[in-house]
């Protein structure tokens, strides 16, 4: 450029002078994301290495294991997705759906319907079994829907966000394994808090998320296939119709040959490894009888106060709770009045559940005492203003 050439003028419309960034401080008691591990956030914070240094490759070695131990599960194929829960969910189905495959998804909640959409752009033959929401499906159900549609992919959520229920698994691999289905299953708000064994309940494919139990911020998506899904994978006619989630394409890379797919989310992994690493020093059944107990107080405090649990005791899950809204109660302005007045945050119900319950989540570190005490105070003083 030469310093005679004239420039035209910038347009300053856009140019706001904004002060740093300040955050305010939040209890995160919804449906996610959960409140980050203070050493996570430190994780995070480190200074990125570059995504093909040695380093970083035994780095992407040591997330790997710590997913198979935290699904209970040998699959070769385990590694987080660059994106959110969705779209490890959507590298599911993008893996194993062809055209016209017959994909099942048993629909009890918002979750399923998410599955059934994302099934259908891939163009499955989708057909669904419908339950209330806040209601688990049965064997029985499962089999005779099985039999009937005989797809190559059922597909089921283990721990509905959006209704509190956590599915019975006992079963249901073996009937998979009978018909010639594959199973898939999301585990994104069971991961770390409710006991999930993929390999002993004969899961094919599974997902979750980052900011759910394992309390890292959102950005990335576990995501695991095994022996059975690789077939179907490695017996495609087509490409996998989306590059990004291509889980052969990223194998080169979180594989042994390390070829460059995509710039990995570095410090993202950095963060999920210290969250994975703080499961793993707690252990699964410490993480999981804490999620339990934590539970169990809350619901028993929310019951003496006269509110109702939306879900039947023996199918409630851990990590979420859903309160039934009282009569009259404008349920969105309290929930409002909770993070406005007390940087609290809890949920509101989603889709046939709009205004009619509040989700609370104890999720990862989140699930301590002192959080069940503190929500169960604010139920306690301020609700009774919104009677
Ligand atoms: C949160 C959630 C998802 C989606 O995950 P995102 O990280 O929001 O993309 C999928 N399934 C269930 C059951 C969830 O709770």
């Amino acid at each position: 450029m030469s310093s005679t050439q004239i420039l035209p003028s910038i347009d300053k419309t856009h140019k706001k002078a904004f002060g740093p960034i300040s955050v305010p401080e939040r209890l995160l008691l919804g449906p996610g994301p959960s409140n980050a591990h203070p050493s996570v956030l430190e994780a995070l914070a480190l200074n990125p290495v570059g995504h093909l240094d040695p380093f970083y490759i035994s780095l992407m070695g040591e997330v790997q294991e710590l997913l198979r131990y935290a699904w209970q599960t040998h699959n070769r194929l385990t590694l987080p997705m660059s994106g959110t829960g969705s779209a490890a969910m959507e590298a599911t189905i993008a893996n194993v759906v062809e055209p016209g495959d017959k994909v099942l998804v048993a629909v009890n909640g918002y979750f399923g319907n998410r599955l059934v959409d994302m099934a259908s752009r891939y163009k499955a033959d989708v057909i669904t079994i419908e339950k209330n929401w806040g209601e688990a499906f049965s064997l029985e159900e499962i089999e005779n829907a099985l039999i009937t549609h005989k797809p190559s992919l059922f597909a089921i959520v283990h721990a509905e966000t959006s209704t509190g229920v956590c599915q019975p698994m006992e079963g249901i691999g073996n009937l998979c394994n009978k018909h010639g289905s594959l199973l898939l299953l999301d585990t994104v708000t069971s991961l770390g808090g409710v006991p999930l064994y993929l390999d002993e309940w004969k899961v094919d494919l599974a997902y979750s998320c980052s900011q759910k139990g394992l309390s890292c911020p959102p950005g990335l998506g576990p995501f695991t296939l095994n022996k059975r899904a690789e077939e179907k994978l490695n017996s495609r006619v087509g490409k996998v119709p989306n590059w990004y989630l291509d889980v052969s394409l990223l194998n080169k890379y979180w594989g042994s040959d390390r070829v460059y797919h995509h710039t990995a989310p570095v410090n993202m992994n950095f963060g999920i490894r210290e969250a994975l690493r703080l499961l793993a020093d707690e252990g699964l059944e410490n993480s999981w009888s804490r999620h339990r107990k934590n539970a169990e107080e809350l619901w028993q405090g929310l019951e003496s106060l006269g509110l109702s649990l939306h879900v039947p005791v023996d199918l409630r899950l851990p990590t979420l709770s859903t309160v039934s809204i009282p009569e009259g109660v404008d349920g969105k302005a309290f929930a409002l009045h909770l993070i406005n007045e007390f940087g609290v945050e809890i949920g509101g119900g989603l889709g046939v559940l709009a205004g009619k319950i509040w989700r609370i989540g104890l999720m990862g570190h989140n699930s301590r005492l002192e959080n069940v005490q503190k929500i169960l105070n604010l139920f306690e003083t301020e609700l009774p203003k919104f009677r």
